[in-house]
């Protein structure tokens, strides 16, 4: 019981082997008992057919029938002796087929059982015997046996049997029952030592052959268990990779949001068993955009690298660190005593990121702003509590205060603008939230569709959809708008590719803001994308506000040359509103003109919308632009834009901003003015 409780404990293969040796050894043990018990019955049975030759051959016929019945006489008995000697001398040479024939007792017994002749005691003869053997000899049958010896004393010292005892009938031709028999005996030991040679060698190739057979189904089996174990491992590590992979972050190793929501939880569900308080900090990079534009990603990415341990050496081993993404970082305290406590963590956290940063010899002085948040005072899951650490890490930023703890009172009043950009930076980590849907801009003359605004659509998970003027405003108030522009230019340019690809090129316009025109890294990352999804420069149009342009003309002006230079057009968006002179028009790299909405509506109401239309419009072709009017809504605005010689309109009068699908029929049913020049696919 303790063998197989142990053996249960081992390793699979170690059971195998075990269990595999003891049903060998068993197997062993059967067939060499077995075959030692044939190999013994068949010397016997051969010595026994020896037995039976030389009566039959050499002693039968030295006796006659006569002899048999009378007894021997002195002269016969002579014979008789001679007779047995020659038998035994020529049957029982060494080396021949009966060499097991040497009898060492001799009795001949007549048809009444009466002992005729004892080789060994004469004196018994005239005696009868009563033995069954005998008494089956001469009912026909040869019989033999072992006998411990012809005197029942010769035992052997270690008790073997030494003696075959064997019983052949005399028979002479034409009777039917046997006249006599003679019984003999004979040394079992030269059997009994072939026999043991015989087993001996038997069980010697048992042994190889079953010892050769478990050697090479062990090495077999182990070689597979160790293939089995190998592959098991891999997929083990490939499993925990993946599930690494899925929680952590790529570039810093950190826990990812995934995985700190995840602690969050689990922190605030010990929390409320023990009655205590949960804090949360978020921490943003301030002005870390500006690290990676003027130095370089690489930099950037090494500059994350070193901000995880400096946070991590502050902090207790209970605390937990993690990135959300880009310059964002999360601090969980599990068990935080107070407001003031928190506070105190975040101002070491904010000591430690001030002290110096080398990267590549390289020194950056980082600041960061931060949001901090306790359960249950603000919040008791962690989407909430993730949604206030945003709103006050916003608001530690705008009032470049460091850290600033989320006030339900303050904050509240002003929840739309803060909790606009938590929602829609988390917006930008999923993939659906964010669409496009694209609006036809029509030729005047043809009727043709000339090119395409992108315009951004936000379908927000618990408010529904969320028009660009309620948000585009706020994120432009930060750096977000940066990574709104990325999101827009790929989901663009991705969709670009795919119409190229079905065969239209069509021009795209996607709308920049006044932000992204101070941001030196745009053409770059406009470079980048264009590139990454194989779209032509001149196929995509970049739409400026006036009032972007004019705000900080000198600033604006180097990017849109470096833009223009890439081949991408640029236009004029919202023209009117702004307060543009003549002499900056002129120098700005644009080659369309877009005439507000709110002109061309009135157009046909107000003069005075309808000579500044006019005025746009002649101001455009004077400086070689294209001039497209925005919010035409009816025949009415298309008959007056025609008669002012307008190129192109946009507005619902032709189509409302639609999905990608629906523009894909309506680009096959009205067509478009570039069907011809259809560039190869790259
Ligand atoms: P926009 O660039 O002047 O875009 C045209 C706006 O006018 C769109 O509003 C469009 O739906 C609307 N519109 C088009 N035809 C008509 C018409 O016939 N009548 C009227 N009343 N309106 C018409 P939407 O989509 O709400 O976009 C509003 C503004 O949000 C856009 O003005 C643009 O400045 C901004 N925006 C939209 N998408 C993006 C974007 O991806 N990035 C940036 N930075 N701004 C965007
Ligand atoms: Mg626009
Ligand atoms: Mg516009």
């Amino acid at each position: 019981m303790e063998f197989l409780r142990r053996l249960r404990a081992t390793s699979l293969l170690t059971r195998f082997a075990c269990l595999s040796l003891l049903l060998t050894v068993a197997v062993g043990v059967v067939l060499s008992s077995v075959l030692g018990g044939l190999i013994e019955d068949r010397a016997r049975q051969q010595a026994e057919d020896a037995a039976l030759m030389a009566v039959r051959l050499g002693l039968q016929p030295q006796f006659t029938r006569e002899d048999l019945v009378g007894g021997f006489d002195a002269a016969r008995l002579a014979d008789v002796e001679d007779a047995v000697e020659d038998a035994s001398e020529e049957f029982g040479k060494k080396g021949t087929a009966l060499a097991a024939f040497d009898p060492i007792e001799l009795k001949v017994f007549g048809a009444d059982r009466t002992i005729l002749y004892h080789s060994e005691r004469p004196e018994l003869v005239g005696e009868t015997s009563s033995s069954g053997e005998l008494g089956s000899a001469l009912a026909g049958y040869v019989v033999s046996g072992f006998a411990s010896s012809a005197d029942d004393s010769a035992e052997s010292e270690n008790g073997e049997r030494q003696l075959l005892e064997v019983y052949v009938p005399l028979q002479y031709d034409g009777v039917d029952q046997p006249d006599g028999a003679i019984e003999l005996y004979l040394p079992y030991a030269p059997v009994a030592a072939a026999v043991r040679d015989d087993v001996r060698t038997m069980t010697t190739t048992l042994v190889i052959s079953l010892l050769g057979f478990y050697v090479i189904v062990f090495r077999l089996i182990a070689s597979a268990s160790k293939r089995m174990r190998r592959q098991a491992r891999e997929l083990q590590d490939s499993a925990d990779r993946d599930r690494h992979q899925a929680t952590h972050d790529a570039l810093t190793g950190l826990p990812n949001r995934v995985l700190m929501e995840d602690r969050l939880q689990q922190s605030l569900a010990a929390a409320t068993r023990s009655d205590g308080e949960v804090a949360l900090l978020l921490i943003d990079l301030d002005r870390f955009k500006e690290i990676n534009d003027s130095l370089g990603h690489s930099y950037g990415d090494k500059l994350l690298l070193q901000v995880g341990p400096r946070l991590r050496s502050v902090l207790r081993d209970m605390d937990a660190v993690g990135r959300l993404g880009g310059d964002e970082f999360v601090v969980l305290l599990p068990s935080v005593d107070g407001v003031t406590e928190a506070e105190a963590v975040a101002e070491r956290l904010r000591q430690a990121l001030h002290q110096p940063f080398d990267v590549d010899g390289v020194v950056l002085d980082v600041e960061a702003s931060i949001g901090i948040v306790l359960s249950p005072w603000h919040g008791t899951d962690s989407e909430e509590l993730l949604r206030n650490a945003d709103i006050a890490m916003y608001a530690a930023k705008e009032l470049k205060a460091g850290a600033v703890v989320f006030q339900p009172e303050v904050h509240a009043s002003t929840p739309v603008r803060l909790s606009v950009l938590g929602d829609l930076r988390r917006a930008l980590d999923s993939d659906d939230e964010l669409f496009l849907h694209y609006q036809p801009k029509i030729t005047l003359d043809g009727e043709q569709i000339e090119g395409l605004e992108a315009l951004l659509r936000w379908q927000h998970p618990t408010q529904g959809l969320i028009p660009p003027g309620e948000f585009i405003l706020v994120a432009e108030g930060t750096g977000i708008i940066l990574r709104v522009t990325e999101r827009v230019l790929d989901l663009a340019l991705a969709q670009q590719r795919r119409w190229i690809d079905a065969g239209t090129a069509v021009p795209v316009a996607v709308n920049l803001s006044t932000r992204c025109l101070l941001d030196a890294g745009l053409p770059d990352l406009v470079q980048r994308l264009l590139t990454q999804h194989g779209v032509p420069a001149e196929l995509l149009r970049l739409e400026v506000t006036e009032s972007a342009v004019m705000g900080d003309a000198a600033r604006c002006m180097d990017v849109l040359q470096r833009l223009h230079d890439l081949g991408v057009h640029l236009s004029l968006d919202d023209f009117g509103t702004g307060y543009s002179s003549m002499a900056y028009l002129r120098r700005l790299p644009v080659d369309e003109l877009k005439v507000d909405r709110s002109f061309v509506l009135g157009m046909t109401t107000t003069t005075q919308d309808l000579v500044l239309v006019r005025t746009a419009i002649d101001l455009g072709h004077n400086l070689g632009l294209t001039v497209v009017a925005e919010g035409v809504e009816s025949a009415e605005h298309v008959a007056a834009l025609r008669e002012l010689g307008c190129d192109v309109a946009q507005g619902y009068h032709y189509g409302r901003p639609m999905p990608a699908e629906r523009m894909t029929e309506m680009l096959a049913r009205v067509g478009t003015i570039h069907d011809e020049q259809v560039p190869a696919g790259s």
